[in-house]
């Protein structure tokens, strides 16, 4: 419907609705100050330097996609990478394929931390983009080190190398592992795209959940094989359990909230005949909602949708979730993600957008309630169709636009980063902020599958 003058409020009212936006504003915290052009040109000349390294090992990730815990080549490519870059390299954590690369200027200072991602998906390779999300710590961390020497800034810069982000909870371990407990902020980017037209080029949501928290959980279903035209009574059918609970799970939807995302796929066996009545079907299913709390009332909904399915056709079932699956809403530190949008307006005109969210999930949410963090999101060039997890996206995910772009973002990111470490005011504003959302939040729990099954 076309909108006409008559539309238009009666003019007392619009005056009041303008007065309310104005007085708005004053609750919004000012504009942070940005860095001193030094620290800006330390920076953006150290990325540029390795610019074409980035590039070579941006493909070298790109061209060889690995899933969850078994990013051996990725890897590898990025730790020999660090380390001729004069970073040291650990890994304290059980994941094999994590690496924390440090490096510490001065005495004293505080720690500002990175986070690379480098796994794929399966079937679609680096349809996430995690090949640049790779680069771009990597970037970050020189452009940096790079600051700290240049304009002799007591800190430290840790990038933390994060195996097993499409499932796995890589960052869910690693904090729980201790990788964490010495930073004092963290960031981090993910690149978007094929979505259609967007008003901005990039993203640091704030002000509530900038990604939805997520939980998983993989039913399977034991039945009774029998011949299906001799004798089906005698089987129990452990495929009509699983498309049973699917069905219910396809009502449940509709009853859901518009935040809330229930999915899932089922998986046979290489044994399933069309003669042969299946004994064995399994499900894998996500839940995600606005907090970890909704998610895990979700999951036992939807749990429930599969249980009276196996209860109906006699199959027996077994049920597994792990806790280090369960991804907590992306709660964006304030002011690191509003210096971030300044800084990113000023220095290269990039509108970023700090209202709004995405309905995806990842596991740097867990990392956003552990210390002040801020996920920044950029757009790629990306044909409308081809979002995120498909083959379209993956192919754009390779293209040196792509890769120009997860530069400057790298950029954005180093000088936050410089600012955190060198401006103490900065530092306090962003540690006040914090500790005000952790208390509006409360910590969050390592929930279980049973926890889940208590909140109703
Ligand atoms: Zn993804
Ligand atoms: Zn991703």
């Amino acid at each position: 419907m076309k909108s006409s003058p008559t539309n238009a409020l009666p003019s007392e009212v619009q005056a009041l609705v303008n007065q309310t936006i104005e007085s708005l504003k004053d609750l919004v915290p000012p504009t942070p100050s940005f860095v001193s052009d030094e620290i800006q040109d330390a920076v953006f000349e150290a990325i540029d330097a390795v610019d074409k390294d980035m590039r070579a090992l941006n493909l070298a990730i790109h061209d060889n996609p690995e899933l969850m815990f078994k990013e051996v080549k990725a890897h590898a490519h990025l730790v020999s990478a660090l380390t001729k870059l004069g970073f040291t390299l650990t890994n304290p954590s059980s994941l094999p394929t994590a690496f924390v690369a440090t490096y510490t200027h001065g005495k004293g200072g505080r720690v500002f931390g990175f986070n690379s991602e480098f796994d794929a998906l399966p079937n679609v390779g680096h349809a996430c983009g995690h090949n640049l999300i790779a680069v771009v710590g990597v970037a970050a961390a020189v452009g940096l080190k790079a600051a700290l020497k240049a304009c002799n800034i007591a800190g430290t810069v840790k990038l933390i190398g994060t195996p097993a982000e499409e499932g796995g909870g890589g960052k869910v371990i690693l904090i729980r592992e201790g990788l964490y407990d010495d930073l004092d902020a963290c960031a981090m980017a993910h690149p978007g795209g094929g979505y259609g037209p967007t008003p901005f080029t990039g993203s640091a949501h704030i002000g509530g959940p900038a990604s939805l928290a997520r939980a998983g959980f993989d039913i399977e279903f034991h039945g009774r094989g029998a011949h299906a035209g001799a004798a089906p009574w005698m089987g129990i059918n452990a495929l009509d359990a699983a498309v049973q609970g699917y069905t219910a799970v396809s009502m449940l939807r509709q009853q859901l909230e518009p935040t809330m995302r229930v999915h899932g796929i089922i998986q046979g066996s290489e044994q399933w005949a069309q003669n042969i009545i299946p004994s064995y079907a399994k499900v894998s299913y996500s839940t995600r909602a606005m907090t970890v709390k909704d998610c895990l009332t979700l999951r036992k909904k939807t749990i429930a949708c599969f249980q009276s399915a196996a209860e109906a056709t006699g199959c027996s079932i077994d049920i597994s979730a792990k806790d280090d699956e369960v991804y907590a809403d992306m709660r964006n530190n304030e002011p690191l993600s509003l210096s971030y949008a300044s800084f990113m307006e000023k220095a290269f005109g990039d509108k970023i957008a700090t209202e709004g969210m995405t309905t995806a999930s990842t596991d740097f949410g867990n990392v956003t309630y552990k210390v002040p963090s801020f996920s920044a999101g950029y757009e790629i060039p990306s044909p409308v169709g081809a979002g995120n997890h498909t083959a379209g996206f993956a192919a754009s995910a390779g293209k040196p636009e792509a890769h120009k772009l997860s530069m400057k973002v790298a950029k954005g990111l180093a000088v936050i980063g410089a600012k955190f470490l060198s401006d103490s005011e900065f530092a306090k504003e962003t540690k006040k902020a914090f500790e005000k959302f952790k208390k509006e939040t409360g910590d969050l729990q390592a929930p279980s599958l049973s926890e889940g099954f208590e909140m109703l």
